[in-house]
């Protein structure tokens, strides 16, 4: 299983020159396996790239996807109306949501941004084949991966995910405030054992305090709870806007001490395991 970067930043894209390393996308990640069907953890700004190198990659071949939603907050989305593949008459893709949330809500949610006066294009009159599935808590089957879903701590909620092939597990828990007990014990769930846990490291301890209630966690808490969990590879991800490329050189400096495998994750980088 081969997992690809696209946006790393947490709530607004942030692009300028102290960011560049890191990037200022926001959440997007593309998984791939031994399926042709490319799976797509969030909509984010990243999302935009993402779609220019599937249409290179497949040249005009049907790209079949899966679109993974841990919620929909507005950065988790806003790069979907600028991904090209939902342009194209020959693919189609599966949008999955909560089952918090019903068919219409989701359509709702995503449409409501590809709708005047927001969006000159409808998301009605997308060419690209569509199905919207609701998520319940538990196990689904796609792409020949097993993936479990278990809802988060955040502010209108919050959906974690393990995805697993030929023995090897990927968690991506991002937009989760630890330290409710109910919330940190299915994080723990899908973490367990993991080979890359992905996860939320908004912020820094210091800045913890000032922020209780937002629905982020900072990276010691996050590394704290891939430890126990026994994660095998932990990666920061969702990156407060204000914290530059050497706030997070800081940061992953700090988080070493705590675990000899953890990485920061960036625009491009691609991890398999
Ligand atoms: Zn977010
Ligand atoms: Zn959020």
């Amino acid at each position: 299983m081969r997992a690809r970067f696209w946006g790393v930043r947490g709530s607004t894209p942030t692009p300028q020159k102290e960011n560049i390393r890191y990037g200022g996308n926001t959440s997007c990640i593309e998984l791939r396996t031994d399926s042709p069907e490319v799976l797509i953890l969030d909509g984010g700004t990243g999302i935009r790239l993402l779609g220019k190198k599937l249409e290179e990659e497949f040249g005009g071949r049907p790209i079949r996807g899966h679109i993974f939603f841990s919620h929909f907050h507005l950065d988790h989305i806003q790069g979907i109306p600028f991904f090209g593949p939902l342009y194209n008459s020959n693919n189609h893709f599966t949008f999955y949501f909560s089952e918090r949330q019903d068919a219409q809500l989701v359509v709702d949610a995503i449409s409501g941004i590809m709708a005047s006066p927001y969006f000159p294009v409808d998301m009605s009159n997308l060419p690209c084949g569509r199905d919207y599935v609701n998520l319940a808590e538990g196990r689904l089957n796609v792409a020949n991966t097993s993936i479990d879903v278990l809802p988060l701590n955040h502010p209108q909620g919050s959906f974690g995910f393990r995805i697993a092939q030929n023995g090897k597990a990927l968690t991506y828990c991002t937009d989760v405030e630890m330290g409710v007990e109910w919330s940190d014990a299915n994080v723990r769930k899908l973490a367990q054992d993991a080979d890359l846990f992905i996860v939320d490291s908004q912020y820094t301890p210091e800045e913890l305090d000032a922020h209780r209630g937002w629905g982020h966690s900072s990276w010691k808490q996050s590394v704290n709870i891939g430890i126990a969990a026994n994660a095998a590879q932990i990666a920061l991800f969702h990156y407060n806007p204000s914290h530059e490329d050497t706030a997070i050189d800081e940061m992953l400096e700090n988080a070493k001490k705590d675990h000899p495998n953890v990485i920061a994750t960036w625009e491009g980088l691609e991890v398999t395991i």
